[in-house]
């Protein structure tokens, strides 16, 4: 808490400097990274004009409802229009995305409400429906997720960043209020998860805590929440037995995988006790490629598909 993260191009660089062989891969997304995470920033006060999340309630939390799902998001339209007007060249320099500019196009830069209502069913958890608007579209639904992941996701995070208070735990920590694998604001299935560093308090060194809770990090809208280290968050099995842990030899820098022996999914983990800085929780999930690739040979599955672990 209270500590500086490294941005986007701090933290590709040093996943660079110590693996080399990355480095174009690196290259290759560093500019949407970069530009997801200013887009995030400018459209604070658009998102801000015409939306506010709905408070946070125990009652819904208790029943994993996510704060986003069901609420309209009427008003989005013109936000996620300029998110895609700017992402989606840097996006069709990807090959699979580059057949399916014209549709994305038409999708977000139209005068429709057709992106509101995509948004809708990604946060609503609606597979159907969001499978019926993708085909609406002409665009295959995990295409569409992935450009989601860059043109819906500053709108989201503009949006979930009014659920964060100033100082302190989000609302949805602390407790058993939240025990859910998924996002507690969009719903989306985390895309890296971190154990917290040592934390100290200042008023009573007694009190100084060991650290190593887990944080599960959601890729959509960039929030972050506590979750018990010995359950699933795919399927939720609970049990000393029940996750495994999969690392290189040697000095890892705290980075290693969390696989299910029961549904065998994997989430990415930096443990922050064995490093100085803090990541970017976005570049650092890509910068753990190397482990994507030794978990598909062991034939484990992501818990949320990114776009370099999905093609
Ligand atoms: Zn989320
Ligand atoms: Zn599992």
């Amino acid at each position: 808490m209270g500590e500086t993260c490294l941005s986007v191009a701090e933290t590709l660089a040093d996943v660079a400097a110590r693996r080399p062989a990355l480095k174009s891969v690196l290259a290759a997304f560093q500019p949407m990274m970069e530009l997801r995470a200013a887009l995030t920033a400018e459209l604070g006060e658009s998102v801000a004009a015409a939306l506010t999340l709905p408070a946070f309630s125990l009652e819904r939390a208790a029943q994993g409802a996510p704060l986003m799902a069901g609420m309209s998001l009427h008003g989005l339209a013109a936000p996620l229009r300029t998110a895609a007007r700017r992402m989606l060249p840097e996006l069709s320099a990807l090959a699979p995305l580059a057949s399916h500019r014209a549709a994305l196009e038409d999708l977000f830069l139209g005068e429709g409400a057709a992106s509101e209502r995509i948004v809708e069913a990604l946060v609503a958890g609606n597979g159907p429906e969001f499978e019926r608007l993708a085909g609406e579209a002409s665009v295959p639904p995990e295409t569409l997720g992935f450009a989601l992941d860059f043109i819906a996701a500053p709108v989201l995070r503009a949006l979930a960043a009014q659920a964060i208070p100033a100082q302190g735990e989000a609302p949805w920590n602390g407790g058993a209020v939240w025990t859910q694998g998924y996002c507690p604001v969009c719903g989306s299935l985390p895309v890296i998860a971190t154990l917290d560093k040592r934390v100290f308090e200042e008023k009573n060194a007694f009190l100084a805590g060991g650290g190593g809770k887990k944080r599960l990090h959601c890729g959509l809208c960039a929030s972050s929440w506590t979750f018990r280290r010995s359950t699933c968050p795919s399927c939720g099995k609970q049990g000393n037995e029940v996750m495994e842990i999969l690392r290189e030899s040697g000095n890892a820098d705290g980075e290693r995988l969390d696989w299910c022996v029961h549904c065998k999914t994997y989430c990415p983990v930096v443990d922050l006790r064995e490093r100085e800085s803090v990541p970017d929780m976005d570049a650092m999930a890509l910068g753990m490629l190397h482990l994507d690739i030794a978990a598909s040979r062991k034939g484990l599955r992501p818990l949320r598909p990114s776009f370099w672990n999905m093609f």
